[in-house]
């Protein structure tokens, strides 16, 4: 499993959302346009509004 980021829209930083899946998921539910709420982003302190298209995986960094 891989982490899921967004932009933190007060940043432009990378923050994770709190979600763990693979590419392949993550691209299944692009088209979904139900809206979640990231609380408290680690980068702010505020609640982020996203989608799933608003997301990116990052590796884990392995090697
Ligand atoms: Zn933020």
């Amino acid at each position: 499993m891989s982490q899921v980021f967004m932009n933190c829209p007060n940043t432009g930083n990378p923050v994770y959302v709190g979600l763990n899946m693979e590419f392949n998921e993550l691209e299944s539910h692009e088209l979904d346009t139900a809206e979640m709420t990231l609380e408290k982003c680690t980068l702010c302190g505020k609640d982020h509004v996203f989608r799933m298209r608003d997301l990116f995986l990052r590796s884990d960094g392995g090697g």
